[in-house]
């Protein structure tokens, strides 16, 4: 376990910045400072709402990071429509998500593209979070493990272990992600610690302990705090409950 747990609320294709700015406001104003010594709270906020975001975390001082949900593997050029890390950096982002099932199956993203994203976050100080699980067919031929730790090779491949210790895991099986279907805190913990098995065999166990390994997958304040319990999960990666500020300010205060 590292050493404060870390709630990241994936907002997904959800808020305008109007929205968005009521929502971190309910969340800083649910969520007293003092939470924030025990726990490291982030909102991922779809492009258009990102400024509008940092706006108020900066003029309020709040202690939550913010970031995004996806980064071009280009810094600048003619690529009509990507957002590139340089701007995302210059935003004051934190985090990317990279990886994510839902990029993986609607936009073809693939571990080699998955890794040139992790490389373009890290490359402008951004801590990429790679999301990394199974689909439902997957687990039922008991095949997992492998599925997964084959995705975390592939999308560290090239890394050195200095910049391994900046990334963030997300283990996010497909069938748990807005289904309501939460794996169970020792399937979750099963994977998560295979994870952190793969990342101490290949970068050491000081890099491996540095890596928080999230769940993702259905988390809400009601199953958060069996999943946190476990040896191997730092925290959570949140989709839905993340966009209800007394739901996602509950679950952070028990996490
Ligand atoms: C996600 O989108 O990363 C996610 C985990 O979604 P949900 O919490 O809604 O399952």
């Amino acid at each position: 376990m590292t050493t404060k747990p870390l709630i990241a609320g994936n907002w997904k294709m959800n808020l305008n910045h109007l929205e968005a700015i009521a929502l971190v406001q309910k969340i800083a104003f649910t969520l007293p400072e003092k939470y924030y010594a025990k726990v490291d709270v982030a909102v991922l906020p779809p492009f258009t709402d990102i400024r509008s975001v940092q706006t108020l975390i900066d003029g309020d001082k709040l202690k939550l990071t913010h970031g995004a949900q996806d980064i071009s593997v280009h810094d600048s050029g003619a690529y009509t429509g990507e957002v590139s890390g340089p701007m995302l950096a210059k935003l004051g982002c934190g985090y990317v998500t990279v990886g994510h099932s839902e990029r993986r199956e609607h936009h073809g993203e693939t571990d080699e593209l998955v890794n040139k994203k992790v490389k373009a976050a890290l490359r402008n100080d951004i801590r990429p979070i790679l999301c990394v699980g199974e689909r439902l067919d997957v687990r039922e031929a008991g095949d997992h493990i492998e599925h997964t730790s084959s995705q975390l090779i592939a999308g560290l491949k090239g890394l050195k272990a200095e910049q391994v210790g900046q990334c963030v895991i997300a283990y996010e099986p497909v069938w748990a992600i807005g289904t309501g279907k939460v794996a169970t805190p020792a399937d979750a913990e099963e994977v998560c610690a295979a994870i952190r098995n793969a990342l101490t065999e290949k970068y050491g166990e000081e890099i491996a302990g540095q890596v928080p390994v999230l769940y993702g997958g259905s988390v809400k304040s009601s199953n958060i705090v069996d999943l946190v319990k476990q040896p191997n999960i730092d925290g959570a990666l949140v989709g839905g409950a993340s966009l209800d500020a007394e739901e996602f300010t509950k679950l952070c205060a028990l996490a």
